[in-house]
């Protein structure tokens, strides 16, 4: 018989519907009935309860866009989030390679460049030849975006004086043409070695070398720090070869404990046209979403394409395609059927999504597309009225706002006040989601929450106080809205009948408790499918 469970003995939080219920009754993997107990009673035929404790009780939460292969490589190298100067990364770095035979890369994530004191000037190679002489060094900026390598690397990858930069990259270099080491976009290419993962102009290469077997773990990793965060569905939003292999490995071994919506990355669209795959391939665990798109750099890399007004630290940013390029590929992956996620972060490069995406609706109609701008860093007020007309849905991370809001504000000036707009956004009419796109912020739904609603960074100023948004939209943002930016309302993001019994339970009710407790609320539980993970 299959098991029926009711879940009681705190506040449900079901999202959408009532604000707070009494019981939620289970049936196998589905939620069967939402309301008060009696009347869960009445519509089970023999069940097991499930008492809350006083605990709240919300959706599996949904993290639109995230990259949880990488979220696992990042927390199995060195850790440089906190590194504060260039020589407390060496000496994390040194600590961490002690660890690493002889032989293998040292490598690390997370530095910024703008917390190290070097008047926000990347690490190069000879600070990381303190690391190590002999062995390959390399450590990935904050954002994902690029790296900083040591000589060994260097010249491993044969990047010289002589090598190009190629397209949509940046390969920085001193007074002699000599590269320092800062390799960043498309140049991350050259870095992975003759059998490895190419993805030319198409957008940050996040794949260095690595047996199957590590990124194996690297994936388990990942998926369970999100798990442990009360994530049940997420988008994977850069799967090239490498993620698809894994995410495979990963469900046939029946590890999968997370519903997965990957996003294809956009080098991949002659192989997904000749193939003839549509976006419905797949179950609700596992299944091609979409394609991903990127026009510029990284916000927190200060790598946004803002070419005119900003201050003097700034350079004018990158984009990876022309805009003649973009339009063509955006319209290729229209035309096949898919859902698209575009990064775009300065003005321009949000403009060429917008136009791209109108120019594809145009010449192929089709109707709830919902076609995504990741990220939409600093939209324009025209800008926003042109998406909500389009049905175009922004995908932004409030919690970089906290993070990296003040570097911003240094490399971008006064448009940071306007960085991850989601309160105008809401007054649009446009849905508020909200993501972490971790590793680029860790996999934390309070934090995040309470960065939506405050606007506040990690010194405590304020940033764009109009651009907050209170804290139901906040928590529609992680679930319900998170579901329907990867089309998956119908069975994930609320606590509904029919719905796949996907919940998080956490230790206080976040809309009622107070608001400078939100980032410290823990996660109890995490259930998918009607039984608990882990
Ligand atoms: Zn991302």
């Amino acid at each position: 018989m299959t098991l029926e469970q009711i879940f009681t003995g705190g506040p449900i939080r079901p999202v959408v519907g009532a604000p707070r219920v009494e019981a939620v009754l289970t049936r196998g993997d589905r939620i069967v009935a939402v309301g008060s107990l009696a009347d869960c009673e009445a519509q089970s035929t023999g069940h097991e309860l499930v008492d809350l404790a006083g605990h709240t009780m919300l959706p599996g939460f949904v993290d639109a866009h995230t990259h949880p292969l990488m979220l696992g490589q990042c927390a199995s190298w060195a850790d440089l989030t906190g590194a504060a100067s260039v020589d407390e990364v060496v000496k994390i770095l040194r600590e961490h390679g002690n660890d690493v035979p002889d032989g293998e890369s040292i490598r690390g994530f997370g530095y910024d460049h703008h917390k190290l004191g070097s008047n926000d000037s990347h690490p190069t190679a000879a600070d990381l030849d303190r690391v190590s002489e002999t062995d390959p060094v390399e450590i990935m900026h904050a954002s994902g975006h690029g790296y900083v390598v040591n000589s060994v690397s260097l010249s491993n990858a044969g990047i010289t004086a002589a090598t190009p930069t190629p397209d949509g990259g940046r390969i920085d270099r001193g007074d002699d043409g000599e590269p320092t080491g800062v390799i960043f976009d498309s140049a991350c290419d050259l870095l992975t070695g003759p059998d490895g993962v190419k993805i030319e102009n198409h957008g940050p290469n996040l794949h260095l070398p690595e047996e199957a077997e590590t990124l194996d773990r690297m994936l388990l990793l990942g998926q369970q720090m999100l798990n442990e965060a009360g994530i049940t569905s997420v988008g994977d939003c850069q799967v090239t070869e490498r993620e698809m292999t894994n995410w495979l490995r990963c469900r046939d071994h029946g590890r999968l404990s997370l519903r997965v919506s990957m996003m294809i990355l956009s080098s991949h669209l002659p192989h997904l046209r000749r193939l003839g795959l549509s976006a419905t391939l797949g179950d609700d665990l596992l299944r091609i979403a979409g394609v991903k798109l990127y026009t510029d750099g990284a916000l927190t890399a200060g790598m946004a394409y803002v070419p005119c007004g900003c201050p003097t630290n700034h350079r004018p940013g990158r984009l990876y395609h022309d805009e003649v390029e973009f339009t063509e590929l955006l319209g290729a992956a229209h035309e096949l059927g898919f859902q698209t996620g575009t990064h775009a972060q300065g003005p321009e490069a949000i403009q060429m999504v917008i136009d791209a995406i109108a120019a594809a609706q145009r010449r192929s109609p089709r109707r709830d597309v919902r076609h995504r701008i990741e990220h939409c860093g600093f939209p324009s007020e025209d800008q926003i009225a042109e998406m909500a007309r389009h049905e175009i849905l922004p995908v932004p991370q409030p919690t970089h706002v906290y993070q990296y809001g003040e570097g911003a504000r240094r490399d971008y000036g006064e448009i940071t006040e306007g960085m991850y707009p989601s309160g105008r956004f809401a007054a649009a009419g446009i849905p508020v989601v909200l993501s972490s796109d971790v590793p680029v912020s860790m996999p934390d739904v309070f934090l995040a929450m309470w960065a939506a609603v405050t606007r506040r960074t990690a010194s405590g100023k304020v940033i764009g106080p109009e651009c907050a948004v209170d804290r139901l939209t906040a928590l529609a943002g992680y679930t319900i809205e998170g579901a329907r930016a990867l089309h998956r309302e119908h069975v994930v993001g609320s606590i509904e009948p029919g719905k796949l019994a996907d919940f998080a339970i956490v230790d206080r009710d976040p809309i009622t408790c107070d608001l400078d407790d939100v980032p410290d609320i823990g996660v109890v539980q995490t259930w998918l499918a009607g039984a608990p993970v882990g």
